[in-house]
């Protein structure tokens, strides 16, 4: 790749499904499926969101190019880096520098299904319109705004369980969520959050006695403090500090108790009342400490 690369503009901050661009680079990519091979596709400037690598919680946008050989199915969306000196093309689980990593340019890869060999050649410099698959978008923003709801309904519900000072979220309640979760994965009807309620947490100040005797009052509890924010049809926006693929960006959203922040890669709607129905189901396994909190959305 050249060294001269730069950085894959982003539009999805904002909520952007559709954009113009030029196509910058195309080449074959191994190992993603071992079923297939795919061609990495980029441009300057798209509106798809790509999973992130170091958190993949909300999978890629899928879509299509309209191209001059025309359309071209985007089956995922990943993130791709190489370094500015010049080297490989490093694509989702090969990129083993920090995310933003100033040395490196960060690239938005749309995977392409193989075809006849001769996509880069003729396409390389050519316009492109990008198109997002707009309906399983919007599922998958409602379900990562559900999930932030979530985890901050949990913090409400496990205040009192802290016997230490710790950091606090956005509305100034004890961070359960940011320091005891494991791993996030969101899909098109709602999220599965993975917690940690081991030694470190303890160590920390959470107070883990009886936990397991309340788990079932602790859904009922998020499902009423969710509902409640869903009610609020509170403003969401994305803050971003830049428009290239690694600048950090921030969920806000606009509670009547407060407002709400949290790092986040992902994409959003508008304000809450798009949720719709959530539901929440907790389970907590004493041997393993792990608490496992599903949440599942039937958006409005
Ligand atoms: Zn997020």
């Amino acid at each position: 790749m050249s060294d001269s690369f730069c950085s894959t503009v982003v539009t999805f901050p904002e909520g952007a499904i559709e954009a113009s661009s030029t196509i910058v680079h195309i080449q074959r990519v191994l190992g993603l499926d071992p079923k297939a091979t795919h061609w990495a596709v980029f441009t300057e400037a798209t509106p798809f969101h790509p999973v992130d690598p170091t958190w993949p919680d909300q999978p890629g946008d899928t879509g299509v190019l309209l191209t001059d050989v025309g359309e071209l199915p985007v089956t995922g969306c990943v993130t791709a880096a190489v370094a500015r000196a010049g080297g490989e093309l490093l694509v989702d689980a090969e990129i083993t520098a920090k995310r933003g990593d100033p040395e490196y340019a960060w690239l938005v890869c749309h995977l392409v299904a193989d075809r006849a060999g001769d996509l880069p050649g003729r396409l390389v410099g050519t316009a492109a319109k990008l198109l997002v698959d707009r309906r399983r978008r919007r599922r998958l923003s409602v379900a990562h705004t559900a999930c932030h709801l979530t985890g901050l309904a949990l913090n409400v519900n496990l205040a009192d369980r802290w016997r230490k000072p710790i950091r606090t979220d956005g509305l100034g309640r004890p961070d359960f969520d940011g320091v005891a979760i494991v791993s996030s994965r969101i899909a098109e009807d709602g999220a599965m959050d993975t917690y940690r309620l081991g030694t470190s947490l303890r160590k920390a100040g959470f107070v883990s006695e009886g936990f397991a005797d309340g788990v079932s009052a602790l859904q009922s509890a998020i499902e009423t403090s969710v509902a409640e924010w869903v009610r609020q049809a509170g403003q969401i926006t994305v803050l971003t500090k830049g428009s290239a693929l690694h600048d950090r960006r921030t969920w806000e959203c606009v509670l009547q108790e407060g407002t709400a922040r949290t790092s986040c890669g992902g994409t959003h709607p508008q304000n809450t009342g798009e949720l719709g129905s959530v539901t929440v189901r907790c389970a907590f396994d004493p041997d393993t400490k792990l608490l496992t909190v599903a949440t599942t959305v039937v958006p409005s």
